[in-house]
């Protein structure tokens, strides 16, 4: 991951709490864990897991509530526990989850909808290069997974999709910085945890749930745009800017 814009490969690796957060679907027949490690520090200097609250209208609707809390990580913090068609269960990571969708060909790059093997774990993809799991037996809504490889590449791929031809591994190969968990799906315990620190995307929420942020007190930022692309935007309080704004 030393190729990645999110991470410092000259710095000193940060050391976040490392005991496990836990979480699963409402059927219980997928489990996960969130296992923070050393990890090279973010730009605004704070640790992974990140824990935010989301409420722009498409995390409102993928999910069918009013706010959507993501956990999100480097993929080597989670695992899943599937369990399979035959009671036996299955411990894959987020690369397996992905390495089995983009397996397929076509399916790699264009929406579609199918399940990791044997398993409950379905995949809709929302947009190009991006896939969300949600257990296809009780609907709980889990996971959101970007190909953060270049427009450029992705283009490339598609068009030899087009033209019928046959892609080779690396084109296969999505590029998996961090990785997001619904935030809702933890157990109460890890959630108790895990109190959500900023709002990402704000000009893009609701004006009366914003002010429901304000109740996260002053340690809640707001982020108008991905926080690591912009680490600035990282620094801005909710409340003064609320009050800023005459809210
Ligand atoms: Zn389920």
């Amino acid at each position: 991951m030393s190729d990645d814009k999110f991470f410092s490969p000259t710095a000193d690796p940060v050391t976040p709490d490392p005991t496990p957060l836990y979480g699963s679907c409402q059927c219980n027949r997928i489990s996960y864990t969130v296992t923070p490690q050393p990890h090279q520090p973010r730009p605004s200097g704070r640790s992974y897991p990140i824990k935010m609250i989301d409420h722009c209208q498409s995390c409102r609707r993928a999910h069918g509530g009013l706010l959507t809390g993501w956990v999100i990580s480097p993929p080597s913090f989670g695992r899943l526990n599937l369990t399979l068609d035959d009671g036996t269960v299955k411990e894959v990571t987020l690369l397996d989850v992905v390495d089995a969708y983009t397996a397929t060909t076509k399916e790699s790059i264009t929406p579609s909808m199918k399940k990791y093997p044997g398993s409950s774990l379905a995949y809709y993809a929302s947009s190009e290069g991006v896939i969300r799991n949600f257990c296809g037996d009780c609907g709980t809504s889990l996971t959101y997974i970007r190909d953060r490889r270049e427009d450029e590449v992705r283009e490339k791929v598609k068009a030899k999709i087009e033209r019928g031809e046959e892609l080779t591994e690396e084109d296969k190969k999505w590029k998996v910085a961090v990785f997001d968990f619904t935030m809702g799906s933890l157990h109460d315990e890890s959630l108790e945890r895990c109190k959500a620190d900023s709002q990402w995307w704000w000009n893009h929420g609701v004006k009366w749930i914003k002010e429901w942020a304000v109740g996260m007190g002053d340690e809640c930022v707001r982020c108008d745009v991905y926080p690591d692309g912009n680490d600035s935007a990282e620094k801005i309080v909710v409340k003064a800017d609320l009050q800023k704004e005459g809210h």
